[in-house]
């Protein structure tokens, strides 16, 4: 099963990787897969606000576990990045022009959206990384559980890559290893590059480490626990998580 192995896919001429690491199950995955991948990778997240307080300690304690689980991946996990993004929050419509609680839109999308925002990132990681001398920036947007957000589309990723490397003059590459696979796969592709990572129960190892530490919740609950991990249970993002997760536990390893 660990046919997709990291070495057949390297491309050589590209060292290191900016993983933007919300400390989610996607991204996290996507932080498997550049240290399955690249020699050197640095990650980088945004704060912009109280709710994601909890978004920002989680991904802390991937980042631990992960060094303490996975001691090649370790070694090329470098520096972590934080930016300040509480100009987001003036910008979102529901701090500017309402007093109300989370809830989400007939849209679909939650009414914390702000349009455009991910174009937003990715411009910064780019910036980023063009300052730390990085060329492939890996983030873990995806069409096929589709998120509602058009600057998560393939199409939007692919003008930006021809935006960000016109603009900066500086060749980037815009990875998106989730692009296309649901979340049941998400966990299946977990557990291949755990897995390949060379720890023996790797594979066991990633997807458990995920389900524990990961936290995906718009809300931020981290109460209870469920078999996928710790939420609400109730808003998108956990019934997202949960319908993958009973798909893969369903189907069993590499299905
Ligand atoms: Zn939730």
């Amino acid at each position: 099963m660990a046919a997709m192995t990291a070495a057949a896919t390297r491309t050589p001429q590209h060292s290191s990787a900016l993983v933007l690491f919300s400390g989610g199950q996607d991204s996290t995955t996507c932080l498997a897969h550049a240290l399955a991948r690249y020699p050197r990778v640095e990650t980088l997240a945004f704060d912009y606000g109280q709710r994601h307080r909890i978004e920002l300690q989680a991904r802390l304690e991937v980042l631990r576990a992960l060094r303490q689980h996975f001691a090649a991946w370790s070694a090329r996990l470098g520096q972590d990045h934080v930016l300040d993004l509480a100009v987001l929050g003036t910008i979102s419509e529901t701090s500017l022009t309402r007093e109300t609680a989370f809830q989400v839109e007939a849209s679909g999308l939650p009414n914390t959206f702000v349009p455009g925002r991910n174009l937003l990132f990715l411009t910064l990681a780019a910036a980023l990384a063009y300052r730390r001398g990085i060329q492939v920036i890996v983030t873990g947007v995806c069409e096929t559980d589709y998120s509602g957000y058009p600057d998560c589309r393939d199409d939007s990723m692919k003008a930006l890559q021809v935006a960000l490397t016109l603009g900066m003059d500086r060749r980037f590459l815009i990875e998106t290893p989730l692009m296309w696979i649901d979340k049941a796969d998400t966990w299946r592709l977990a557990e291949q590059l755990g897995d390949a990572s060379g720890v023996a129960g790797g594979g066991a190892a990633l997807v458990e480490l995920i389900q524990e530490h990961s936290h995906s919740c718009y809300l931020g609950e981290r109460g209870q626990r469920h078999a996928w991990g710790y939420g609400c249970g109730a808003c998108p993002a956990c019934e997202l998580r949960a319908r993958g997760w009973a798909a893969y536990a369903a189907g069993g390893a590499g299905a």
